[in-house]
């Protein structure tokens, strides 16, 4: 179906308030799920995952009737400032310090400002981002690359983690992106008992901002730890 536009699990259209037609196909796509590899190895081996793929069925949005999809609340930062800057130049560093590739300019990311890519152990940016946001998604991608290299948790508890750490780190910047970032948030998060999912992710967020604002600026939280 090339004029797929947005396709869902049968249960994801029903989560979103729609229903798949009746006598609809399925369209079956390829999606990545990170496996344990196989114990039996050396030590060393058992800790790292492989990437397999498996067959699943989607249908497009064109497939589905019922209420309409809510408009993207989040509005995208459009601002170029010093501490955009600042924090997108520091944060490509404390990436390179990682061993994170951070491709700026990544075409194919559809409507998304930016992409982790485990399998690469890239960080994608899409073309055309101001300095703020910039700033903002590489943030947010980078949390995902240091908590999420095994995809193994529900998305959107990956999606609220990550989004909360970049708010956190953005806004110790000086970087207020709270228009994107609380809308983001609430997306994902309600979703699926949305109260319970914050409680649940808080603290990694908290320990993961910590962190990185720690390799921002070392001097400043050595004396709070
Ligand atoms: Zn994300």
């Amino acid at each position: 179906m090339p004029t797929a536009t947005r396709v869902c699990g049968f249960h994801g259209w029903l989560r979103l308030g729609r229903y798949v037609r009746k006598g609809e196909h399925g369209l079956k796509i390829l999606t990545p799920v990170a496996m344990r590899r196989s114990e039996g190895e050396d030590a060393e081996d058992e800790a790292q995952t492989v990437t397999r793929f498996r067959v699943v069925t989607v249908f497009d949005i064109s497939q589905t009737e019922g209420a309409p999809l809510p408009e993207h609340p989040c509005q995208a930062l459009t601002t170029a400032s010093e501490r955009g800057a600042w924090l997108c130049g520091r944060l490509l560093e404390v990436a390179c310090t990682e061993g994170v590739q951070v491709r700026e300019g990544m075409t194919g990311l559809g409507r998304a400002h930016g992409a982790f890519i485990p399998g690469a152990n890239t960080i994608g940016l899409a073309p055309g981002l101001s300095t703020d946001q910039a700033a903002k998604t590489l943030c947010h991608e980078l949390a995902h690359a240091l908590l999420h290299g095994h995809g193994d948790r529900p998305r959107e508890e990956q999606e609220a983690e990550a989004e909360g750490v970049a708010f956190v780190v953005a806004a110790w910047a000086g970087l207020d992106t709270s228009v994107y970032s609380f809308a983001y948030v609430a997306d994902w998060a309600g979703r699926k008992d949305g109260a319970a999912l914050i409680r649940r992710v808080g603290s990694t967020i908290q320990r993961t901002a910590a962190s990185i604002i720690g390799r921002l600026a070392p001097e400043e939280t050595s004396q709070s730890a």
